[in-house]
Formats: structure tokens, C-alpha cells, sequence
């Protein structure tokens, strides 16, 4: 099966739940409306599973009869970063994200790496690194198959800029890049204005991992507010006071023949995962007529 784009949303649409469907309905009714992804959101799970196997399982069987590529966000209660009781329960949390991820079959389970806290920064960094070594390790005893997706963050006092993820997944086994490009724009006061910006990204990711690694990110989009902290508030597609813009970044991913895994988190999750769906597909046939 050729790669493609594919596009969802991260959690349940809002729709969906006042239709009073039950989360293995979900993969079917994104299919419905043409999407094919489904970012699961275990954020706030603590050092246990909280749903069952079976549950987990049904969903994961309805993704592939629906071809509905899964992920799970895991536990926002991580830092790896942070003192040893910390960052050992931490490492139970993330362990607990990744079983459900493989029960329901999920490809990548993307997480929050932690925070700088009174550390130095290099010194937290590496921290985090060593305690990503042994979590990637256990996960590989346990003959857990679900990658660990660490993802770019937006704010100042968080671990996980571009570069530390990216010497993440150079260095720790199992990884999967998840680039979150709301993130990338928060954080550098939105930086994000011409569809070089994005290009920039793009070709240092790819100097770094390679050109599989580049084309096979796993995304995080929407439009975002930020402060001096960095992110504030995530926004629709339609607010135009807010970047980055998404059209940049379709071109980006026609020029260098990316298939991402978009992921939408935007407040309107899967109707804006329709529009930068169309967006893409506008972006591509307009390339291609002036080839
Ligand atoms: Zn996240």
C-alpha cells in the first residue's frame, strides 16, 4: 500500500459524542466524513491502563476494517526530567500509555518529555534522554511494538525543542518523530510566516534523519495563540489573526513528497482535519498543473 497523507483528529469530535457513539464507532464514522486517522487521548491516565484490553482491542480491530491509522497521546503527567521518584513514576505512565497503544494497535504513542525545572538545561536534557534509554528498553522486554513519539513543545519551561527531539530520536531506540507545528510557531513568538519557515524545518529534519524520517513525521496541527511563556490557546483554521497558516505547510509537504500523519487540534477537531485535508489536495493539483 502506497503512503499517503492522512488526516484526524486528536480525541473524539464533539459531534460524535452528542450522537452518543462509543469509541469503537469512532474509526467508521471518521471514515464517513474521509479521514483516516485517530489520535486516542490517554492524557490523563496515571501508572495503569484505564480502559480495558478488550476495549482497547475493539477499537483497534474497527481502525483497520475502517483504515483509520491509530496513535495514542499519552499521559500528560510526565516528567522525565524531574527528581528520581518523579521520573520513575513517570516512566510507569509511559509504560502504561504504550501497552493500551499496542492493544489498540496504535503505531506511535506520542508523549510530553517534561520540564526544565530548576535544572540546568543541558543537565535536565540529558536527564530525560537516559530515562527515555531505559523506558525504550523495558518497552522492547516487554515486546511492546508501539514507537515513542516525543513532541515538539510550545512553551519555555518545557523540555523538547527541536533540536532535543531530534537528538531524541538519534539516540533512543524505537522513536518516531512527531513534529507539533503549532508548537514550533508558539514558541518562537510566531516565527511561521512564509512557507520557507516551514521549508527550513523540513530540510534539518531531514539533514539530521534522513529522508524516510522526514517524510513519515507524525503532526500535530492547528492555529495557535501564544505569550512570552509561548503556547496560550489553540484556534480554528478560519481565525486568520492566528498562524501558522496550513497552506505553507501543504506545500511543503508536496515539495519534499511527505505522508505525514496529520493530526487536528484545532477546537474544531475533525472538521478542520477536513480542511487541511482539501487544502493539501488544492495545494497538490495546483503544483501539478504547473508542471
Ligand atoms: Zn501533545
Amino acid at each position: 500500500m502506497a503512503e499517503r497523507t492522512r488526516f484526524g483528529p486528536a480525541g473524539v469530535p464533539p459531534m460524535f459524542r452528542l450522537m452518543g457513539a462509543k469509541t469503537s464507532d469512532v474509526p467508521k464514522l471518521l471514515r464517513e466524513e474521509g479521514l483516516d486517522a485517530f489520535e486516542y487521548q490517554a492524557v490523563r491516565w496515571g501508572p495503569k491502563p484505564q480502559m480495558k484490553q478488550e476495549e482497547a482491542e475493539k477499537l483497534g480491530s474497527a481502525a483497520r476494517e475502517n483504515d483509520v491509522r491509530m496513535s495514542l497521546h499519552g499521559s500528560y503527567y510526565v516528567n522525565l526530567s524531574g527528581k528520581k521518584e518523579v521520573a520513575e513514576a513517570s516512566k510507569k505512565r509511559l509504560i502504561a500509555s504504550a501497552t493500551a497503544a499496542d492493544w489498540m494497535g496504535a503505531y506511535v504513542m506520542v508523549f510530553h518529555t517534561g520540564f526544565y525545572g530548576r535544572f540546568e538545561k543541558d543537565f535536565a536534557f540529558k536527564t530525560c534522554l537516559d530515562a527515555l534509554k531505559e523506558v525504550s528498553a523495558e518497552m522492547r522486554s516487554l515486546g511492546l511494538r508501539v514507537k515513542l513519539g516525543p513532541e515538539t513543545m510550545g512553551r519555555k519551561f518545557q523540555v523538547g525543542n527541536l533540536d532535543e527531539i531530534l537528538t531524541i530520536c538519534e539516540q533512543v531506540e524505537g522513536t518516531q518523530l512527531v513534529v507539533d507545528w503549532g508548537h514550533l510557531h508558539a514558541i518562537s513568538f510566531g516565527a511561521f510566516k512564509k512557507p520557507e519557515d516551514f521549508r527550513a524545518v523540513a530540510e534539518k529534519v531531514e539533514q539530521r534523519l534522513g529522508t524516510e524520517k522526514l517524510r513519515s513525521m507524525h503532526c500535530h496541527f492547528s492555529k495557535i495563540e501564544f505569550t512570552l511563556q509561548g503556547e496560550k490557546r489553540h484556534h480554528t483554521l478560519d481565525e486568520k489573526r492566528y498562524g501558522p497558516d496550513f497552506r505553507m505547510l501543504a506545500e511543503v509537504i508536496v515539495d519534499f513528497k511527505m505522508h505525514p500523519t496529520m493530526i487536528c487540534e484545532s477546537p474544531i477537531l475533525d472538521v478542520d482535519a477536513r480542511k487541511m485535508k482539501e487544502t493539501l489536495k488544492q495545494v497538490l493539483e495546483s503544483k501539478q498543473s504547473k508542471v
